[in-house]
């Protein structure tokens, strides 16, 4: 056969300028997609001969990168191609609306190449120059074709003994930079680190009198087993420990693993992790890594796995996962959407799991857990629902209840007089110590919720648990946090009160952008004089609009605390019946009440110091 001659079956407009142009800033792709080409090439004599249909030795069927002053050759023993199939498979590239489709994506390389089926000619986004030289399996002549970059190629019979195809790229100038061993190298240990056959580069090196050398041995760049195509039955701990290891080095140990194996109704492998989180879960998003079939794809999972699980770490391999498509279009797309559920399903499933076979572990790590869990109750109804059985809260003394644990906890002694169930809570132990200590005084259980999104998720149990509030611990004076019976009267004249008011307001220094309302209690004899709360609502509606930013309503407000006077306590009698030093007393129990909320600073604290050692 002579040389042949013909068009690359381009209809609209030569590919040529397209790919070098437009597929600039992922150009590196070529060798994923070369590569690939080679392993399915290699996994189809495979299968082949599984079946009994290819009766020839397999032999070494690594795929070999080879590169030379000019060239990248990249090699495979796989089925190969006779001179029809090139024709069909390379000659031939079907384009539908070619031009409408390249304009919608021209910023998008894998969109344009995985539409196409282009992946072959990613090789012209760095070569001047390329040719195959493939020889059949079966019994063909074997065949060089070859084309310099417009879309006249040439196809003559050439010299090859063993089956196979190698692929020579003749690269261009502004790409020199991919035949430098080290920089194909980590594009290999990037995209073919798990490919299911070894792919070797060069020869392993030694150190030796004072230089590195080659040895004989194949430098193999990838794992062709890895961990999360094997069976679980078959892993230890130490196993799922050293491929976290491997994946992110010097990462804390992670807290739980899930071992993912669906085959249906999608095909679905893979190993993710409970990573611990760092005070900023932000830099631990998107590090876990999508394959199909073991061939890398991309490390940014958004819309494949669920927003809250971004967190996890590890891998996911899918068949199912169209390969080269865009990012929109993988977010649209049906299998997608079904993986992503299930995903989270499996991960519940998990917790649920652990939570009942071993509590104790599930308590102990639920500090670094929390952050998951909530998230996901917060941003994702069905979790809510599977994780409301093993979602934990926890008391200020740390002991752990579930949901229903803690409802019935609380039921007899924290129902108010409406029949709401009040969840106290405290967002700090340290500074709200004596609100829980009064709480605690009276037989109440008080939750810690100092978590990151504690906030919200108070919000969202309050949405979801019936007829039940979150009352912070030093919102109310102790004996109205939960109201039994309706209000005591408290008994003073208009003319007492606005007198007294006027007592108490007078003694408070003067504070920048912070308001006090004072109000009476009766709070018998032994209770505290003076106190300060702020109500539930106002400090939520700051809390929201701290959180929203920028100028808006409560945001401008100033802050606004009660003043709690307590009626029954013989020290504020004696101000009222402005008995003699009831000055000083007034003075000294404004600012011990502000004192023990760490209200009292700068020349007030002054004051009350100058005036405490003066007292004594
Ligand atoms: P895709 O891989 O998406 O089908 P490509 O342009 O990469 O698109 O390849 C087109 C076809 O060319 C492949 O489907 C395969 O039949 C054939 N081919 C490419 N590379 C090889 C190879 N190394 N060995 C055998 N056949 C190959």
């Amino acid at each position: 056969m002579s040389t042949q001659k013909g068009h690359i079956g381009v209809t609209t407009e030569n590919i040529f300028p397209i790919i070098k142009k437009f597929l600039y800033s992922d150009h590196e792709i070529f060798l994923r997609e070369l590569i690939s080409n080679a392993v399915d090439a290699t996994q189809k004599l495979k299968t082949l001969a599984s079946v009994g249909e290819f009766k020839g030795e397999l032999g070494d069927t690594s795929v070999r990168i080879e590169l030379d002053k000019e060239t990248i050759t990249i090699s495979d023993r796989g089925i190969g191609m006779s001179s029809e199939e090139i024709e069909k498979y390379i000659n031939q590239i079907a384009f539908s609306s070619a031009n409408d489709f390249l304009d919608k994506y021209k910023n998008d390389a894998n969109a344009i190449i995985g539409h196409f089926g282009l992946g072959f000619y990613s090789a012209f986004m760095v070569s001047k120059k390329v040719e195959i030289i493939t020889k059949s399996h079966q019994d063909a002549p074997a065949m060089k074709w070859s084309c310099d970059g417009s879309p006249e190629y040439t196809m003559e019979e050439a010299q090859k003994e063993d089956r196979g195809t190698d692929i020579i790229l003749y690269i261009d100038d502004e790409s020199k930079e991919f035949l430098e061993k080290s920089r194909i190298e980590s594009l290999l240990k990037k995209y073919c680190r798990f490919l299911p056959v070894p792919v070797v580069l060069g020869k392993k090196s030694e150190w030796k009198d004072g230089k590195t050398v080659d040895t004989d041995e194949d430098n193999v760049i990838n794992d062709t087993n890895p961990l999360w195509t094997r069976k679980p039955s078959e892993l230890k701990d130490e196993d799922y420990m050293k491929f976290y290891q491997d994946l992110y080095p010097f990462s804390d140990e992670p807290l739980f693993r899930i071992h993912l194996n669906v085959d249906y109704p999608f095909n679905l492998t893979g190993i993710l992790y409970f990573p611990k989180i760092k005070s900023n879960p932000d830099l631990q998003r998107n590090k876990i890594q999508l394959y199909c079939n073991q061939v890398y794809v991309t490390d940014s999972v958004e819309g494949i796995v669920p927003e809250f699980l971004t967190l996890l770490h590890g891998v996911i391999d899918s068949p199912d996962i169209p390969l080269n498509v865009s990012r929109s279009y993988l977010q649209s797309d049906s299998n997608v959407k079904k993986i992503s559920n299930h995903i989270a399903k499996k991960v519940a499933d998990r917790l649920e799991d652990i939570f009942k076979n071993d509590r104790p572990q599930f308590e102990d790590k639920w500090e670094s857990l929390k952050i998951f869990i909530e998230y996901g109750m917060l941003s994702d109804d069905k979790f809510y629902e599977r994780a409301e059985k093993f979602t934990l809260l926890k008391n200020i003394d740390g002991k752990a209840f579930t949901l229903d644990e803690y409802k019935s906890l609380i039921n007899d002694n924290q129902t108010d007089k409406d029949g709401n169930l009040i969840y106290l809570y405290s967002n700090n132990k340290t500074s709200q110590y004596s609100y829980i200590e009064a709480a605690k005084n009276k037989g109440y259980d008080v939750l810690l919720m100092d978590g990151q999104l504690d906030i919200h998720f108070v919000g969202k149990l309050e949405q979801k648990l019936e007829k039940s509030r979150f009352v912070r611990v030093d919102s109310d004076v102790i004996n109205k946090l939960i109201l039994k019976s309706d209000e005591q009267e408290v008994k003073l004249s208009k003319e007492e009160t606005d007198a007294l008011v006027e007592t108490f307001k007078s003694a408070i220094p003067a504070m920048d952008k912070v308001d006090f309302i004072v109000g009476f209690e009766r709070l018998g004899e032994y209770g505290s004089p003076v106190t300060i709360t702020q109500s539930e609502f106002m400090r939520r509606m700051k809390e929201m609009s701290e959180m929203q930013g920028g100028m808006n309503f409560y945001g401008e407000m100033p802050d606004s605390y009660n003043m709690v006077v307590n009626l029954d306590n013989s020290l504020v009698q004696k101000i009222q019946n402005d008995e003699e030093g009831s000055k000083d007393v007034l003075r000294q129990l404004v600012d011990l009440a502000l004192l023990s909320n760490n209200m009292l600073k700068g020349e007030a604290l002054n004051d009350f110091i100058k005036r405490s050692i003066s007292l004594i």
